[in-house]
């Protein structure tokens, strides 16, 4: 049996990259979402094994110096996030397609062990004041969160060039359009 294919999906938080991978999954749910582990805590609804697993940091540590992660970064200051190894490869030997919603950072580093096997998607957000507004009714950062992530922002929005493909998300339906295609193109290949 084939190998699974990575669909790697960066962006600048608030772009709305994680609505265009509900979406993707909500039309092909053949594809299987890679859950990332992190220590930052869990907002309402999230749920341990599902979006996250929500480790403490000591344990994140400890799994950082066990090499358990294919990648992991400090994505904000004292929040880390990364791969399991374990959990990626044996889903991807089965030939399961996975999705990572992962920083720009991490998707590029991914990308680079994988190649051909993945396919690099950076969310472009229309504008950072867009993005910032988006942050805001989001409703689920602090102030300095807020402030944090949009200084990132800039930088990511930097790598865009570094990607595969870069998808516009000004108008929700036809991002949702064109990340379908994208990617059914990519897996028929
Ligand atoms: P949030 O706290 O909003 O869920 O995620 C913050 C950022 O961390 C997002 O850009 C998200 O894509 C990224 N992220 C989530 N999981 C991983 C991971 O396993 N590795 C890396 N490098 N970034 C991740």
């Amino acid at each position: 049996m084939a190998a699974g294919k990575l669909l790697i999906f960066s962006a600048p938080s608030g772009a709305g990259k994680s609505t265009l991978v509900k979406a993707l999954m909500q039309h092909l749910p053949s594809l299987q979402f890679s859950v990332s582990a992190t220590n930052r805590p869990p907002r309402e609804g999230e749920v341990n094994g599902v979006h996250y697993w929500f480790l403490s940091t000591e344990a994140f540590l400890q799994k950082v110096k066990e090499g358990a992660f294919i990648e992991w970064e400090e994505v904000y200051p004292g929040r880390y996030y990364g791969t399991l190894k374990e959990k990626v490869s044996a889903l991807l030997e089965a030939g399961t397609h996975l999705v990572f919603d992962i920083d720009v950072v991490g998707g590029l580093n991914l990308k680079r062990m994988y190649e051909a096997r993945a396919q690099a998607i950076f969310v472009m957000p229309p504008s950072i004041e867009a993005l910032e507004q988006r942050l805001r009714s989001r409703g689920t950062d602090s102030e300095d969160d807020i402030k944090n992530r949009v200084k990132k922002a800039q930088l990511e929005m930097e790598s865009a060039g570094q990607f595969d493909v870069i998808i516009l998300n000004d108008h929700l339906d036809s991002a949702i359009e064109k990340t379908l295609a994208t990617v059914k193109q990519y897996l028929d290949a």
